[in-house]
């Protein structure tokens, strides 16, 4: 897969330096309270000071990993950046247990007193519990919370008000920040982080969110509906195959929720995309709705699950579980387009025939392809209508027995699919370096 290692180096860069600058603070801004402490005592209260401003420069990098950048995107993949995301998060978290273990340490753990001039301190207390709660809750939301909109409208507000207290508690609790390079260094991340997420995150029209008008919605299989729509003006935007898009429709009757779709149908087609959508929750059910004429705001692509970043071309295999079929949709369609020259090999696990799509496309796909492998695997219907009823290692093995280990492999489905392939593949010998997955959950 191509790499961006020079925009890789540039960013980690610019993170230790962020770090390696908030860590220096202490050092070079002595506030008064470091003035009347020696030794160890000094010592623990200028890392709890470090601890506490790094931790804040982490919350500035959370909120830009979040925030859906498409050049970061590019370099990275969403993916990655939602991984770093999450560990972040527990960073952050550690740091902010020990940031203030280690300042009431450094005073024998005596707290403060419960006085008004002590607020930017007390206020440091809330920042911590909020914090605490916004991990929590970012990990065991599933558990916690059913709704995903209510948990991640929480997750927003709360990381934005967290974002707000932790600027105030900086700006009063330390003497330093009063005035000088290191105030106009807080206020100016601050201003500056505060102006581009909310840019962002206002969905600040035109400049990130296409609009596209519904030309067709039509049922394909057991709960799979496609979606057709046309730019609303100019030309559609430029994609790779295999990327997606987070769609939300604008219509009477219709949530006003971004969700992420892979975009099925294939680049050479610009002016028209495709999506393919299982109802399978509160939104998705809802798709069936969408009328023509309806306005979808489209934000994207992004993505790096795409057989067109391969540094070279070489044979590539396809596991799909269920609605997971969508980017290898797109990569077929544009193969079959561009004449792809290397065999391909689909393996597509559907619970039942009822789920099954593509049947004549799929024909006209092998008559266009140099090498086309089906395999298709039903979960839930008699063992005689397909060879293996699951994707395993023994399925696996016997399918993909003629491929070259060469071979790169895209794998995409629910969570606990991706997951389970993964294994059995370094076993079958692919090399873990070819193998490229796509999660249909965040
Ligand atoms: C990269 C990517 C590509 C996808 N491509 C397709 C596709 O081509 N076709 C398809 O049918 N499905 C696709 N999905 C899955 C689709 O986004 C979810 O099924 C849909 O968002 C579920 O919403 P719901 O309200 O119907 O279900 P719910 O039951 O409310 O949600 C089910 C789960 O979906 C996730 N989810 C819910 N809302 C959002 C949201 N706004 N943003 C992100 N995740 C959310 C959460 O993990 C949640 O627990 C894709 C997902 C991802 C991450």
């Amino acid at each position: 897969m191509q790499t961006r290692l020079p925009a890789k180096i540039l960013c980690y860069f610019t993170v230790l330096l962020a770090v390696a600058g908030a860590a220096s603070l202490p050092y070079l801004f002595e506030s008064p309270s470091l003035f009347y402490k020696f030794g160890a005592d000094k010592l623990m209260l200028r890392w709890g000071k470090i601890t506490g401003l790094v931790a804040g420069v982490l919350i500035v990098f959370q909120a830009v990993s979040a925030a859906r950048f498409a050049f970061l995107d590019r370099i990275f993949g969403l993916d990655r950046l939602w991984g770093f995301h999450r560990i972040n998060g527990l960073v952050i978290l550690a740091l902010a247990v020990c940031h203030p273990v280690l300042i009431l340490g450094a005073d024998g753990f005596g707290f403060f007193p419960l006085t008004r001039r002590y607020w930017p301190e007390f206020l440091g207390v809330g920042v911590f519990l909020l914090l605490v709660g916004l991990v929590l809750t970012a990990w065991f939301h599933h558990r916690l919370i059913r709704d995903w909109q209510v948990w991640f409208a929480m997750h927003r507000f709360t990381a934005l008000l967290v974002f707000i207290l932790i600027f105030v508690h900086v700006r009063f609790v330390s003497k330093p920040f009063e005035s000088g390079l290191p105030f106009w260094l807080l206020t100016g991340a601050f201003l500056t982080s505060f102006l581009v997420l909310g840019l962002k995150w206002s969905g600040v029209s035109g400049l990130f969110i296409r609009k596209y008008r519904v030309t067709a919605v039509e049922a394909l299989a057991a709960d799979a509906w496609q979606v057709v729509a046309c730019p609303e003006s100019g030309d559609g935007f430029d994609y790779l195959p295999g990327q997606f898009a987070f769609v939300r429709p604008r219509g009477k009757d219709l949530p006003k929720e971004s969700h992420p779709f892979t975009i099925s149908s294939s680049p050479h087609t610009k002016d028209r995309i495709e999506f393919i959508i299982r109802s399978c929750g509160d939104f998705t059910r809802t798709v069936r709705r969408l009328k023509t004429g309806d306005t979808l705001c489209i934000d994207g692509p992004y993505g790096r699950f795409s057989h067109t970043l391969l540094t070279r071309k070489r044979p590539v295999v396809m596991i799909a579980g269920g609605i997971g079929i969508t980017p290898m949709m797109s990569m077929l369609r544009y193969m079959a387009a561009t004449g792809f020259d290397q065999p391909v090999y689909l393996v597509w696990s559907n619970k039942t025939a009822d789920h099954l799509m593509f049947k004549t496309e799929f024909d006209d796909m092998a008559s266009r392809l140099k090498s086309l492998t089906i395999e298709h695997i039903l979960t839930r219907e008699p063992v005689h209508q397909t060879r293996f009823k699951r994707i395993s290692r023994e399925s696996l093995s016997d399918v993909l027995k003629p491929v070259s280990r060469d071979a790169a492999v895209f794998i995409c489905g629910p969570p606990p699919l991706v997951l389970s392939v993964r294994p059995v593949l370094r076993e079958l010998e692919f090399d873990p370096r070819r193998v490229y997955t796509e999660s249909f959950l965040l």
